[in-house]
């Protein structure tokens, strides 16, 4: 994609989704922590289902780790993952407690140094819960910058990269949330609803997958309607 489509592209997914927000829900930077951390593999609605109850008693670093990893197990199960997640959420809690007095670190190296805390829940973390500038590469953001060219790359840290030189770092944070919004909208991951999307004339997915169309037009033979 040219530098001018990129730009092109970036206004109309501004114009599309200008209220675009996380659908998690959430208070403070350590019920976002966990949210994120739930959300792997999991839909945000069911996220909010699962947190509405957690929260009631274990919203802090703290009190969660008044919970045996068991009991943790219960309340995140339907989240699946369930094992892993609870052995990530009081790994990070404690190194919270421990190593920050018991505030979520607010930069991006701090926030990795936490068990279980990869790049994507950092950015996710740094520039949702404090305002920071990142973009964090989840599954749509990732399937939606390669399709349109605005970022290609065969690994989230490449795309992450793509996103941060194409896009100006006042909208990093942003975005990741028109990416979002987009895939979960209209570039579905199974079949994304090209004609009825306003950025098809813009995309490399769209204009690759015209060409082959009119290929497979040819050798069958097939007349124009
Ligand atoms: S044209 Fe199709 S592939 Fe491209 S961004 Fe739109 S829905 Fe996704």
């Amino acid at each position: 994609m040219k530098t001018t489509d990129k730009k092109t592209a970036l206004a109309e997914l501004e114009r599309l989704y200008p209220d675009a927000k996380p659908a998690l829900k959430y208070t403070t930077a350590y019920e976002l922590l966990v949210a994120v951390i739930l959300s792997a593999q999991c839909t945000d609605e069911r996220v909010n289902i699962v947190t509405e109850k957690l929260f009631q008693e274990y919203s802090t670093p703290e009190s969660m780790l008044r919970l045996s990893q068991k009991q943790l197990e219960k309340y995140i199960f339907s989240c699946g993952f369930y094992r892993m997640k609870a052995e990530h959420i009081l790994s990070a809690s404690k190194d919270i407690v421990e190593k920050f007095g018991g505030e979520v670190p607010n930069t991006i190296e701090s926030l990795m140094s936490l068990a279980g805390v990869g790049k994507k829940t950092a950015n996710v973390v740094y520039s949702v819960a404090f305002g920071g500038a990142a973009i964090a590469v989840d599954t749509h953001v990732f399937r939606v910058s390669n399709r349109l060219g605005l970022a290609k790359g065969k690994t989230p840290l490449e795309v992450e990269d793509g996103l941060c030189k194409a896009i100006p770092k006042e909208n990093w944070s942003k975005a990741h949330h028109w990416l979002i919004y987009h895939g979960r909208r209209v570039c579905h991951s199974q079949r994304p609803a090209c004609k009825e999307c306003t950025l098809a004339h813009l995309c490399d997915y769209a204009k690759s997958t015209a060409k082959s169309d009119v290929k497979v037009t040819k050798k069958s033979g097939a007349k124009k309607p």
